[in-house]
C-alpha cells in the first residue's frame, strides 16, 4: 500500500478549503500541502451558490469577517481583472421597524444611501414593496461565478500544492508521526483514501462544506451542533439590463440577483428544510420548493413569480450561533472551517485566514 506524507492535509476543495490552500502556500512557502476532493474542485455547494457578497454581519465578527474578505476579494480581481467576480449595485429594502437593525448590520463602507420609495429606484422589474418600505442604497456588493472562481483559482495552485480531485477521505485517525525523514515524537493524521492509499500529514483542515456526516468525522464534528439546511433559488428567465440592481429584502432574508453574465436573474429565500444530505438533493426542484419559492416570490415580485420555473438546489451547513465556525478539534492537530450559514462564499477569504492561525505554521521546518 502507498503511503504518502504531508505537513498539511486540506479536505475539500471549494471555496472555502481552496482559499485555506492559498493562504497556507502565502504564510508558508515551503509548506507541503495536499488538497483533497472526492470530486472535480468547486463541485459542492460552491458549484450552486448565487454569489452574492453583501457587505453586512449580524454579529461584530461576521462584520470584521466581511470587511476583511470584502478587501480580499477586491485585491483579487484588480491583480486579476479576468476572474469572474463582478461588482452590482445593490438595493436594501426593509419595513420602518427593521430600519435601525439594517443601520447596525452593514459595515459603514456600504455608505446605506436613502432613496425615495416613490422614485421607484429599487432597481429590479416590478416590485412590489412593503408598505411605508424603506429602501437604501449600497456599496460594495458584487457577485462571483464561484464554480468558476475555484477552477480559476486551482489553476494557480496546481503549481504550488498536490491536487488531488476524485479522491475520498474514508477514515481519519491520529497516530504516532510517520514521516521517515522526522523525528518520531510528534504526532500527526493518518487518512485513508478510497484509491486504497494513505496519507500522513502532520496538520489536517476539513473544509467539507455540508458533508458534515461523513464517516471519517462525524463524531469530530458533532459536538459543534452544526446542522445542514436546503438552500433553493429560482431562476427567472428575464435578462437583466446593466442598470439592474440586486435587491436584498432584510424582512425575509431573501434577495433578487440580476445575473447579468449568466442573462437571468436569480431568487433566494430563506428555505426552513434542514438536516438534508447533500447526496440525495441531486433531484432538482421539488414541487415543494417550487410553491415556497414562488409564494415568497409572490410578495416581492409577483409579475417574475410567473414566469416558467427553473432554478437550483443544494444546501449548506449552519452553526448555532450564526457565526462561521473555525475551530480546533482534539490535540489541534485537526481544523474545521465553515458551517457559514448560506455564507461561505462572501466569507471564505476570512475564514481561511482563521484556519490558518490555528495551525502554527510558523513550526514547518523548510524541507532539504
Ligand atoms: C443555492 C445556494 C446559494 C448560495 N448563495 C450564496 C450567496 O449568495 N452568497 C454566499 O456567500 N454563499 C452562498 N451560498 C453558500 C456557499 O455557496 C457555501 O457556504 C460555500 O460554497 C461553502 O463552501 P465550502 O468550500 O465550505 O463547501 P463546498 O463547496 O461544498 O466544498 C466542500 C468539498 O468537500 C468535498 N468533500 C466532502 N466530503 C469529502 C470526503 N469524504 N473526501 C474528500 N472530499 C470531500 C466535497 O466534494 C466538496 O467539493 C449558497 C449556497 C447554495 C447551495
Amino acid at each position: 500500500m502507498n503511503r504518502e506524507h504531508t505537513d498539511v492535509a486540506v479536505v475539500g476543495a471549494g471555496i472555502v478549503g481552496c482559499l485555506v490552500a492559498r493562504e497556507i502556500v502565502a504564510r508558508a512557502p515551503e509548506a507541503s500541502v495536499l488538497l483533497l476532493d472526492r470530486d472535480t474542485v468547486g463541485a459542492g455547494a460552491s458549484r450552486r451558490s448565487a454569489g452574492l457578497h453583501c457587505p453586512r454581519g449580524a454579529t461584530e465578527r461576521v462584520r470584521r469577517m466581511t470587511a476583511y474578505s470584502q478587501d480580499y476579494y477586491a485585491e483579487l480581481k484588480h491583480n486579476a481583472p479576468e476572474l469572474p467576480i463582478h461588482a452590482v449595485p445593490m438595493s436594501v429594502v426593509a419595513s420602518p421597524v427593521n430600519a435601525s437593525r439594517v443601520h447596525e448590520i452593514y459595515l459603514d463602507s456600504a455608505e446605506l444611501t436613502p432613496v425615495d420609495p416613490s422614485e421607484d429606484r429599487a432597481g429590479a422589474p416590478d416590485l412590489r414593496l412593503p408598505e411605508h418600505a424603506r429602501i437604501w442604497e449600497c456599496r460594495g456588493a458584487q457577485y462571483a461565478d464561484v464554480y468558476a472562481l475555484v477552477r480559476d483559482l486551482t489553476r494557480e495552485l496546481r503549481a504550488r500544492v498536490t491536487l488531488r480531485e476524485g479522491v475520498h477521505v474514508d477514515t481519519m485517525r491520529a497516530v504516532g508521526h510517520t514521516d521517515p525523514g522526522r523525528e518520531p515524537d510528534v504526532g500527526g493524521v493518518e487518512l485513508a483514501l478510497g484509491t486504497g492509499e494513505t496519507v500522513t500529514a502532520d496538520r489536517v483542515v476539513l473544509a467539507p462544506g455540508p458533508w458534515l456526516a461523513e464517516p471519517a468525522w462525524r463524531e469530530s464534528l458533532a459536538p459543534l451542533g452544526a446542522r445542514v439546511k436546503k438552500i433553493v433559488a429560482l431562476h427567472v428567465e428575464r435578462v437583466p439590463t446593466r442598470t439592474d440592481r440586486a435587491v436584498v429584502f432584510h424582512d425575509e432574508d431573501a434577495f433578487l440577483l440580476p445575473l447579468h453574465a449568466s442573462g437571468h436573474w436569480l431568487f433566494s429565500y430563506t428555505c426552513t428544510t434542514w438536516d438534508v444530505d447533500p447526496d440525495d438533493l441531486a433531484g432538482g426542484l421539488s414541487a415543494d420548493d417550487v410553491d415556497q419559492a414562488r409564494a415568497s416570490l409572490r410578495r416581492h415580485a409577483p409579475a417574475l413569480a410567473e414566469h416558467r420555473v427553473s432554478g437550483r438546489v443544494f444546501c449548506d451547513a449552519y452553526s448555532p450561533t450564526g457565526e462561521p465556525q473555525v475551530r480546533a478539534l482534539g490535540d489541534g492537530r485537526v481544523v474545521f472551517a465553515g458551517a457559514a450559514n448560506g455564507s461561505g462564499y462572501r466569507l471564505a477569504p476570512a475564514i481561511a485566514a482563521e484556519a490558518a492561525d490555528l495551525l502554527d505554521l510558523s513550526s514547518i521546518p523548510p524541507h532539504a
